[in-house]
């Protein structure tokens, strides 16, 4: 950019300096109930501008027609009684951002939910369009996540949308909260946003972020199931307004909505009190627009834009394991993928509880490194596969000693893909973990010690490899030499085991 010349840059300062007078147009509040009040008077309101009642109480402008303007409050503490006097503000809701607010914890408003002062100079709208196409390039970097049968099966990309969805109590979070610890040692910035959840879940979801040292990279948003509906709504637009001011500098941002059943929950209520008509399961005309809009901002932008991206991960919750409700279904279309969890699989112990037929990672196999695509080829025919004989099994024949192979191989691979909570893998110990498998060297490690034996091998298999263990994990190329050498080294741990 040319430098303006100085008596150029002064004028600028100077406009930038000169106070216009304002005109406010001051309407009366005819309604008010359940957060929601009705003003008449107020022409001229934008969508989503900022009111302002006589009280000092803020609400958003949601509904307007040509007669009064239907607006939400922010605080369900406050209220507004009739009669009240209330003017626009000319300003949409807006949210703090930069690097101060890495480590902090925020309201969808950007007040701090942690006790201390927060100082931010930028503050950036929290509604902001998604940028065009021409702005973006496709998939091609990995976001690992640390989970085994997520990074070989379904694997995500930086800048792409990846649902999360099942029924309560399936790990949802717990997927979610790894992939933030396991972007500790690269340079992803996380955002977190909690929506109409417990305050005591979120502080347990804060302490094992501070736990994991992961805090120093994240920034969490939070709007409780006490907060109004208003606040809810707004949540996942501030946390994208937060990810995208690292965005536009060229950073990777991770952002999590948590979750965005809640999210639309809130706003049926919020349209409901609006008196706009119901549709299905009772949520407005425009709940497709709700989330469609804020997943499209996530994005890869291209090499001229700075090469930032957004990821997403929507959290989904859904009743009875039940994909084709009206918002599964809604947010499926829109992300590029979905992982979906099983209660069943949850309750026999096989966590993380991922339903590998059910899943699907529409962009990110090209963002796969290679050695994760050298060795997790054959993966999900080897599970289907192990699934379907299983079936068959149940009924009590006898199988062939072909099929006998085959299942104590699924067996097998499915241990070697449970995975604790908080312990992230590295690229190297899963390549080295989906060796055991193609090897077969772990098939005859009984249950009981199968969680020992296979953290024994880990270390083994990183002691003897440790100069490859490195620039696998650094560049994520791993030569076919090297495959045939852990390859070997696996096979001799599994003769140790006889
Ligand atoms: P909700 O519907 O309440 O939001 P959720 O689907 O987000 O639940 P989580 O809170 O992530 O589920 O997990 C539910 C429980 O399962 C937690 O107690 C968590 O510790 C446990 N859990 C999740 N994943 C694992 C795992 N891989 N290994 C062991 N325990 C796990
Ligand atoms: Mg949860």
């Amino acid at each position: 950019m040319e430098t303006p010349g100085i008596s150029a840059f002064l004028h600028k300062r100077i406009d930038e300096y000169s106070f216009k007078p304002v005109t406010y147009k001051k309407g009366k509040v005819v309604k008010s109930a359940d957060g929601v009040v009705t003003v008449e008077g107020l022409t001229g309101t934008r969508y989503g501008e900022l009111l302002e009642f006589s009280g000092g109480v803020f609400g958003m402008a949601l509904e307007l027609s040509d007669k009064a303007v239907g607006a939400v409050l922010f605080d369900v503490s406050e209220s507004v009684q009739a009669g009240e006097s209330a003017k626009g503000t000319g300003q949409v809701i807006e949210v703090p951002v930069g690097e101060n607010l890495l480590g902090r914890i925020i309201d969808p408003i950007g007040r701090p939910l942690d006790g201390k002062a927060l100082r931010t100079e930028k503050y950036y709208p929290a509604e902001r369009p998604a940028p065009p196409i021409i702005d973006r390039r496709p998939v091609d970097t990995p976001m690992a996540t640390g989970i085994l049968a997520i990074d070989s099966m379904i694997p995500i990309g930086r800048g792409q949308r990846e649902l999360i969805i099942g029924d309560r109590q399936t790990g949802k979070t717990t997927i979610a909260i790894d992939s933030i610890i396991n972007q500790k040692d690269s340079d992803v910035i996380c955002v977190y946003c909690a929506i109409g959840q417990k305050a005591s879940t979120v502080a347990g979801v804060i302490e094992t972020l501070q736990k994991a040292g992961a805090m120093d990279y994240t920034v969490v948003v939070h709007a409780g199931a006490s907060d109004s509906a208003a606040m809810q709504y707004l949540a996942p637009y501030s946390a994208c307004s937060v990810a995208e001011y690292f965005e536009e500098r060229g950073k990777d941002v991770l952002v999590i909505y948590d979750d965005l059943t809640k999210h639309a929950v809130a706003y049926r209520m919020m349209s409901l009190l609006l008196l706009r008509p119901p549709g299905r399961e009772a949520f407005p005309g425009d709940i497709f627009y709700l989330h469609s809009r804020l997943l499209e901002r996530s994005a890869c932008l291209s090499k001229e834009k700075g090469g930032g991206s957004i990821t997403a991960m929507p959290v989904v919750e859904t009743m009875d394991g039940n994909i084709s409700a009206y918002i599964p279904t809604n947010v499926i279309s829109i992300t590029d993928g979905q992982i979906f969890l099983e209660s069943d699989l949850f309750h026999a112990g096989v966590r993380p509880a991922v339903n590998t037929g059910l899943s699907v990672s529409r962009v990110g196999r090209s963002a796969q490194t290679n050695a994760m695509k050298a060795v997790s080829g054959t993966l999900r025919i080897d599970l289907s596969q192990y699934r379907e004989t299983e079936v068959f099994t149940r009924f009590g024949s006898d199988p062939d000693p072909a099929t006998a192979r085959l299942l104590k191989k699924g067996e097998c691979l499915i241990n070697i893909l449970k995975q604790d909570k908080s312990s992230p893998y590295t690229l190297f110990r899963q390549v080295a973990l989906l060796v055991a498998h193609k090897t077969g060297a772990l098939l005859d490690v009984p249950q009981k010690e199968f969680k020992e034996t296979l953290k024994r091998y880990l270390d083994f298999m990183e002691s003897k490899f440790a100069s490859e263990a490195e620039s696998i994990n650094a560049g994520g190329d791993m030569t076919n030499d090297t495959l045939l050498s852990l390859e070997k080294a696996a096979k001799s741990f599994g003769e140790t085991l006889k």
